[in-house]
């Protein structure tokens, strides 16, 4: 376990003292999910940490799951504490109170079935906190999950930022509902048979599961940032790699490729270095392990030449807001010994019906956790107020 996720008792306790109880919460309101940070804030201050918790868990059910991973455009970016210094660590400051006070030893409570039946096609943030909401009104809730583990994208994130015990922790609230059903190692793939065996409603909250292609000469030689971050020792190499791709997910593997022993990772971006869309940690934290950034880049080609990958580069500028290949910019960056692809993935698009409602990132495109978590619950509140 990576102890510098959690702040101590006194790192937390300067933070949280560091709070000005602005009456309009803008953190709140900031908030996709509408966690309190002003409310929880106050109660740790005022040392009740199991209402801190309570505050929290009762909003969101994968708290400390977001303190760790939320990126800091919501709540901390609202923070009016910035307009003075520097804003609080509000994500930080949440999974640090629910590491430390929240301990699952009961599960969650649901009043008597409704009788209503309700499946939820995949387990990932959308699909857990549909489930979630449904069962706090007494719905019967069954859920179809392809894998053999709930998660779903959250866990290709690195160990070292988000440890599995923590997506077991929070789901392990869940799991043992009465009125809760779970299928892993279970794939759905149309929605409509299962209004055929009796359910009333379904969720789909599949994700995004499909990579985006580059389309070029010798794709082939290149691993997907799935398979990659899927079984990262799998292609541990101490070689040079290169990344594909200047995204947050594109951060995890280079970052991951480093700490598996590569000697230099280059990240290639077609668009500016300024333009990556990640945040200010993770810039810091590409910049602390050396990894080279090569903006304005396209990848024209991979080969394979004296056992290593070679990649045909070309440069590009703005047209507007095109970006186009600029001509006999054309070079060899021979030496690679793995290449990954991180340039995104895609779901294809349904519309929801009165009885298949989507949710997550297969509804919005690659989001976040908390927009996945918030989507999920909203698709669920749909339901209740239908039935
Ligand atoms: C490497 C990486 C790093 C990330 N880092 C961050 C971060 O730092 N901060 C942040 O906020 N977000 C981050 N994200 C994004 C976040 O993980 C996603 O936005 C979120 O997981 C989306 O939730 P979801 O429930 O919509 O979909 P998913 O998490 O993709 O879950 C979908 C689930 O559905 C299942 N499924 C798919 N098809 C079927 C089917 N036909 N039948 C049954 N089950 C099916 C899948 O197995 C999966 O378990 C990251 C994502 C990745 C890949
Ligand atoms: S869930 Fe995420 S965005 Fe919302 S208050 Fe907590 S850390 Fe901030």
């Amino acid at each position: 376990m990576n102890n510098n996720i959690y702040l101590n008792q006194a790192q937390l306790n300067a933070e949280i003292n560091r709070c000005l109880n602005c009456k309009n919460h803008p953190c709140m309101t900031a908030c996709p999910i509408s966690c309190n940070p002003q409310e929880f804030i106050q109660l740790a201050k005022n040392g009740n940490y199991s209402g801190a918790v309570k505050s929290i868990s009762d909003a969101n059910p994968m708290g400390q799951t977001c303190g760790l991973i939320c990126p800091d455009k919501f709540c901390m970016k609202a923070c009016t504490r910035s307009r003075l210094d520097f804003p609080i660590n509000i994500p930080k400051v949440q999974a640090s109170i629910m590491e430390k006070h929240h301990n699952i030893q009961d599960t969650l409570k649901s009043p008597r079935s409704n009788g209503h039946k309700i499946a939820i096609i995949g387990a990932g943030p959308a699909g857990i906190a549909a489930c979630f909401q449904l069962l706090k009104k007494g719905y019967n809730v069954i859920i179809f999950e392809a894998s053999d583990k709930v998660g779903g994208a959250l866990n290709l994130i690195p160990g070292n930022r988000l440890p599995s015990e923590v997506i077991n922790k929070e789901w392990g609230f869940i799991k043992d509902n009465p009125l809760l059903e779970t299928h892993f190692n279970t794939v759905i793939k149309n929605p409509q048979s299962l209004l055929k065996q009796g359910f009333e409603h379904i969720i789909v909250a599949s994700g995004e599961p499909n990579v985006i292609n580059l389309d070029i000469e010798g794709e082939e030689l290149t691993v997907s940032y799935i398979d990659y971050l899927h079984n990262p020792q799998k292609y541990a190499t101490n070689g040079n790699v290169a990344i594909i791709g200047g995204g947050a997910v594109a951060t995890d593997c280079a970052l991951t490729a480093r700490n598996t022993g590569a000697q230099n990772v280059e990240m290639f971006i077609r668009r500016r270095i300024s333009d990556m869309r990640i945040t200010n940690e993770e810039r810091k934290n590409l910049l602390e392990n050396g990894i080279d950034l090569t903006g304005m880049t396209k990848i024209k080609k991979v080969q394979t030449e004296k056992n290593l990958l070679t990649l045909h580069t070309c440069k590009t500028k703005f047209v507007g807001n095109k970006l186009e290949e600029i001509p006999e910019t054309t070079i060899k960056r021979p030496d690679f010994s793995l290449i990954i692809k991180a340039i995104g993935s895609y779901a294809p698009h349904f519309e929801d019906t009165d009885k298949i409602t989507y949710a997550g990132d297969c509804k919005t495109g690659g989001s976040t956790i908390v927009e996945a978590l918030s989507s999920g619950k909203s698709a669920a509140e749909k339901i209740i107020q239908q039935y």
